[in-house]
């Protein structure tokens, strides 16, 4: 009898017992091709002897140094590589071990930003409907999907959430991208003007959307404006990238392709690669100034910040993803890997849109691509695919509740960028064969 508390106690997971290049084993043989990183973890596949090493060197020399005592040689290698690639103005890294972490960190960092600056009113999140930022409680609270929130929904912070920017559904007929996205963006300055500019301290998005809307990008114009309205009403952007950030997109940070830059943008799961719990918040030098002109003092913290292992390790991943040319892979296979969905499942009656950006591609499903009606949620087409794919060999990340937290179901691929063009096919027909078996 095993003694782990599983997520999912009625469905015990195989065991996992090597990988090799884009392939997890399990302890039968059986091969399954990673087309979703996990969730949009693993960028590099396993076996990097690079890491590896980077690991092995800090374990065998300090493994740990509190950050409330010491900071390390790998962590100020770390931050200053991220400093050094991050959106203008960003350069001041936070170390965390996730990506709720990170998002903890970045709501507490902006509130307490208020404070120093002599504006305690400020203290209201603005976030969006259908965006994931994390499972603990204010990270949670700051996501806007109705399925993962209700059932905790008498612990969470008040917090507003705005439309987003969901093209495919919500953009009208008689307008164009640019016209919906200013309009949907307008409603983070009407939702700042109701609840009083003064009272607001931060806005927070993924600048494309991952989990709960299934790589959801943004529409040119929309973060420009969004930008703007921050600006005019003093109140923080925070943008949210510990899932499409780290080269995912086919940049090292996702925003670079909208042309603005955050005052806080959090980071994890690819700045790990899978091979060590990581995360961060990389703030402005300004935000950064007012704390050591203020308290001198930022009151947040978790004993694993800036673990040496863990930044030694994303040392190199970074230095891979951007030296080593592995962001920019990603926006090349994920050009492919599209195409190739596009030809294999463009005409097909039940999948209603293929979107996302490099390495973060998303298919939203539905029963009727002339009206885009959803399936009837009971259905459970997002569960019957993930097994359906499983039992094909391939590990894909589809998920239901797409349109409201309910309704809808899609699809997310985000496959290592060490991925080739055989990788590409298999994923495509696997894909299909699942498919086919579900409808
Ligand atoms: N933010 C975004 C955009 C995410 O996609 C996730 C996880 O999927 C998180 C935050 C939370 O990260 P973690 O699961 O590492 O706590």
């Amino acid at each position: 009898m095993s003694h782990i508390f599983p997520r999912a106690p009625r469905s015990l997971p195989p065991t996992a017992v090597r990988g090799e290049g884009v392939y997890i084993y399990d302890s039968t043989g059986k091969a399954y091709l990673d087309g979703s990183g996990g969730a949009a973890v693993s960028c590099l596949g396993p076996g990097d002897r690079d890491v590896a090493e980077a690991i092995r060197r800090p374990s065998e020399t300090l493994a740990f140094a509190h950050t409330g005592f010491f900071t390390s040689e790998p962590a100020e290698a770390l931050a200053d590589r991220l400093a050094a690639h991050a959106p203008p103005g960003l350069d001041r890294v936070y170390l965390v071990s996730g990506g709720s972490e990170a998002v903890e960190a970045a709501l507490k960092l902006a509130r307490q930003y208020f404070l120093e600056i002599g504006q305690p009113e400020r203290h209201r999140v603005i976030a969006r409907r259908q965006s994931y930022h994390g499972n603990t409680l204010g990270a949670l609270a700051t996501g806007g999907n109705a399925w993962r929130r209700a059932p905790f929904a008498p612990m969470l912070v008040e917090t507003s959430h705005i439309a987003p920017c969901y093209a495919y559904r919500d953009r009208r007929d008689d307008e164009s991208l640019q016209a919906y996205g200013l309009r949907v963006a307008d409603e983070l300055e009407a939702e700042i003007l109701r609840l009083g500019p003064e009272t607001v301290a931060a806005f927070v998005a993924e600048p494309v959307v991952g989990a709960t809307a299934g790589a959801v990008p943004p529409v040119p114009g929309y973060f420009a404006r969004i930008r703007e309205i921050c600006d005019r009403h003093g109140v923080l952007l925070l943008l949210d990238e510990v899932m499409c950030g780290m080269g995912r997109t086919g940049s090292l940070f996702a925003c670079a392709q909208e042309g603005i830059a955050p005052d806080i943008v959090t980071i994890a799961k690819g700045l790990g690669a899978g091979y060590q719990p990581i995360g961060a918040a990389l703030c402005t030098g300004a935000s950064y100034d007012a704390i050591v002109a203020g308290s001198g003092f930022f009151q947040h913290g978790h004993t694993y910040n800036g673990h040496p292992t863990a930044c030694a390790a994303a040392d190199v991943v970074v230095t891979k993803l951007t030296e080593g040319g592995l962001a920019e892979r990603a926006g090349t296979m994920g050009g492919r890997l599209r195409d190739a969905l596009e030809a294999a499942f463009g005409q097909h009656p039940n999948v209603g849109d293929i979107r996302g950006r490099g390495l973060f591609l998303g298919m939203e499903f539905v029963r009727d691509r002339e009206t885009k009606e959803p399936f009837d949620p009971d259905f459970g087409l997002h569960r019957k695919l993930k097994a359906a794919a499983f039992d094909a060999g391939l590990i894909c990340y589809p998920m239901g509740g797409t349109i409201d937290g309910r309704r809808g179901d899609h699809v997310l691929l985000a496959p290592p960028f060490i991925i080739e063009d055989d990788h590409v096919g298999e994923i495509v027909k696997k894909l299909g064969r699942a498919l086919d078996t579900v409808l």
